[in-house]
């Protein structure tokens, strides 16, 4: 600083030398360089502290040969170049340099990167060798002991040279240093490409719906993770997993494959739901959703109660039999919600194949596991309560035995290894609690059977209908239809008239649906026509359901002869059949006509019989059968009838007929006939007494042996009418002629 101060006095010039050694605090005269610059201070500013900020310019090279210690600071002797003093050379030789460290300042200012426009642009003017060295030293960043170097060339040709040196150098340095940077960037820069790239080739194999069988598989095995199963079942799955990954996503194998795992990840191996067996909650549940049926709940409850009591294996299947309708589908719908099970309906009507039980073979095309397996993947867990339906319309053919295969899946024995052909592996079915419907016991094959309990369920009464419409049938069809209870009432009148003329069946089927026409019109009105309330009466029934369909069958006003009203029960509930008989001069013929079956001819045949062993006590003549001609005919012939339980109707008719005497019009009887006129029990009677009744019949005649039928018959169907048990014709006979011999 001092220096500085005695420059500024004189002249303004200092002398300016690096030290050898940066680090070094006080150098001394010997850690110094000799060749240094003279340099005209420009400026001098000074700052807080102490600190003085001078600008300088230098002007020329200039080596120190002595120093000479002054009181305050240090003054050199030395030796100044000037550019006078430069060799001379030849211009061309000037030329060619000025250019070589050009180009090659260009080049090394690509490489580099970082050399500004400026300096780029002032090298390219700079047509003086000794400036245009000065300057490109200048800017080189490169350490100072070079530059040192580059000061202490003081010929023009050295200094070139050294320049020159030095560029090339850095170059080559800068090349190499940018190649590894090159490599290492090439090598990070490769992974993030192929990263890049894989991920944009999934994306682009979704896009095009080309599955990738990997993520499938990958898919495949978490959820096999997650499934709680067997061993055997987890390798069998992971074999096929395995094969899966080696399929062509493209075959018809792999879809085959890819079908089969995840029939095998979705089936319940091991996942259970939990029972409610609180009997109490059951038995609420089934009053709640049904009407009557007192009978069948009860054996319901004790069923679930002997359930809860034993361990499942042991408790029989039960079976529900009766007609179309009256709500056995409903009740085994209402025990799965009773015990908070999983419900599903296997319909077994018209199954005739083995295969649609157990299943396909994987081999065949469109090969699928059978209806029991796939039951119970719908239903998700292994104790679902599963409904059989129509068990009784499986068949036979060719194709293997179908009840064989049921009686499988029903033997408690057997069914905790039931084999689906599909499925391969043994299925558990033990846990399952089966409930079957039948409509009649004739038809469901013996040997399942024997494995079940049947329940039957009987028709219903009109009262019955009257309720269940009432209570249950209506709301749940309002609710289908969208139309408020508010909006719309049936009178009471008008709801027996539905069943009534309306409807003739068993159940409540038709009902129901006669109950839906009604909310669809009455929705419409409500819609359309804005209409806010609707009343359906007796007398407008006929706008919303059309002219009626049935009539009502009723007791012929007098008396007649060779008419006798007889008791028939067919699918769709009881019916009265009245049976006419016509006497002609013939040759002794009998002629049935109305569409009779074979048993019912023969039962004919065997009322002629009886009829002529006893006509002597009415005084007809031994010859008469050989001249007549007998002509049985029962009307509404479209229903093909059979059965013997019209025997002793035929043979009061013929004898009627024969005798010319008179029939009361208001009895009706059913029951077969022998030989000798004695009276057998039939079936169907809660049905025939509900016809008869319907038919405002006063007396009826019905089998002694089916009295005990008698107790199970509520008083609603029985009350007004006399009902005779009958074990012999005569007391037939004597009941029913006006005039007995
Ligand atoms: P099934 O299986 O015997 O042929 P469904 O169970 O299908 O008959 O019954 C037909 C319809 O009648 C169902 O909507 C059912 O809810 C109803 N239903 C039958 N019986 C009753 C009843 N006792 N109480 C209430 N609804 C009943």
């Amino acid at each position: 600083m001092r220096a500085v101060q005695a420059a500024m006095t004189e002249g303004q010039r200092v002398f300016l030398v690096t030290q050898k050694d940066v680090e070094q605090e006080n150098p001394g005269i010997d850690g110094l360089y000799r060749m240094g610059i003279v340099a005209n201070v420009k400026q001098v500013i000074k700052l807080q502290n102490d600190i003085v900020r001078i600008l300088v310019e230098g002007t020329n090279r200039a080596e120190a040969y002595g120093y000479e210690d002054r009181e305050d600071y240090v003054e050199a002797q030395i030796l100044c170049y000037d550019s006078d003093d430069e060799e001379e050379l030849p211009q061309q030789a000037q030329r060619a340099m000025v250019m070589a460290v050009q180009e090659t300042f260009v080049k090394y200012a690509r490489i580099h990167g970082k050399i500004g426009q400026d300096v780029l642009q002032k090298v390219g003017k700079t047509w003086e060798l000794s400036k245009l060295l000065d300057y490109v030293g200048n800017n080189l960043p490169i350490r100072y002991s070079e530059k040192q170097k580059l000061l202490e060339a003081v010929s023009l040709t050295e200094r070139h040279e050294l320049l020159l040196g030095m560029l090339l150098q850095e170059i080559e340095v800068l090349a190499i240093k940018n190649d590894f940077q090159h490599k290492v960037q090439e090598r990070v820069e490769k992974h993030q490409k192929e990263y890049v790239l894989r991920e944009q080739m999934s994306l682009i194999k979704e896009e095009l719906g080309e599955n990738n069988t990997e993520s499938d598989a990958e898919n495949y095995e978490s959820k096999l993770a997650g499934l709680d199963c067997s061993e055997e079942v987890r390798e069998r799955i992971k074999k096929e997993i395995n094969r899966f990954k080696g399929i062509s996503a493209n075959s018809s194998e792999s879809t085959v494959s890819r079908g089969y795992i995840e029939t095998l990840l979705e089936l319940p191996w091991n996942k259970m739901s939990q029972d409610n067996r609180d009997l109490s909650h059951a038995e609420k549940v089934l009053d709640e959703d049904h009407y009557g049926l007192e009978k069948v709940k009860e054996r319901m409850i004790e069923f679930l109660a002997v359930r809860n009591l034993t361990s499942k294996g042991e408790s029989p299947i039960i079976c529900l039999v009766g007609p179309p309708g009256t709500g056995k589908t409903s009740i085994a719908r209402s025990i799965a919600k009773a015990l908070d099970k999983k419900y599903v309906r296997v319909s077994l009507g018209g199954v005739r194949d083995e295969a649609e039980i157990r299943g396909h073979r994987r081999t065949y095309v469109g090969a699928m596991p059978g209806r029991i397996v796939a039951g119970l993947r719908t239903a998700g867990v292994k104790n679902p309560l599963m409904l059989l339906d129509e068990i009784d319309k499986v068949s036979s053919d060719y194709k293997g035995d179908t009840s064989a295969a049921l009686l499988e899946v029903l033997d408690s024995e057997q069914n905790s290894k039931f084999r689906d052909h599909y499925v391969e592996l043994p299925v558990d079915l033990s846990e399952v609690l089966f409930i079957a419907t039948a409509n009649s016991v004739q038809d469901i094959p013996k040997p399942l059977l024997d494995r079940m309990e049947l329940i039957e369920v009987t028709s219903y009464t009109e009262n019955d209908k009257f309720h269940i419409a009432k209570e249950h049938l209506l709301d749940k069809q309002l609710t289908k239809n969208g139309v408020k209870p508010s909006q719309l009432k049936i009178t009471d009148k008008a709801m027996q008239d539905i069943i009534r003329f309306y409807t003739r069946e068993a159940g409540v089927r038709d009902l129901e649906r006669k109950l839906g026409e009604i909310c669809r019109k009455a929705a419409k009105q409500i819609y359309q026509d804005k209409v806010k309330e609707l009343r359906v009466t007796r007398s407008n029934l006929e706008d919303y359901l059309g002219k009626k369909k049935y009539r009502q069958d009723t007791k012929n006003k007098k008396d007649e002869v060779g008419i006798v009203r007889g008791l028939a029960w067919t699918s769709v509930g009881g019916v009265t059949l009245e049976i006419e008989v016509n006497v002609m001069p013939g040759k002794g013929e009998l002629v049935l006509t109305g569409k009779l079956g074979d048993v019912m001819k023969e039962s004919a045949r065997a009322g002629i019989s009886y009829i002529r062993s006893i006509s002597e006590a009415y005084g007809i003549d031994a010859d008469y059968f050989k001249e007549h001609d007998i002509h049985i005919h029962i009307p509404e012939g479209a229903v093909p009838k059979d059965g013997p339980s019209a025997g002793i109707t035929m043979a009061l008719a013929i004898l009627s007929a024969v005798t010319e005497q008179r029939v009361r019009a208001d009895i009706a009887m059913t029951g077969e006939i022998t030989l000798r006129g004695r009276v057998l029990p039939i079936g169907g009677l809660k049905e025939k007494l509900l016809a008869a009744k319907n038919a405002g019949m006063h007396t009826v005649c019905v089998p002694k042996e089916n009295e005990k039928d008698l107790d199970e018959i509520s008083e609603e169907i029985t009350e007004g009418m006399e009902i005779l048990t009958v074990e012999h014709m005569d007391q037939v006979i004597k009941a029913a002629m006006r005039s007995n011999p």
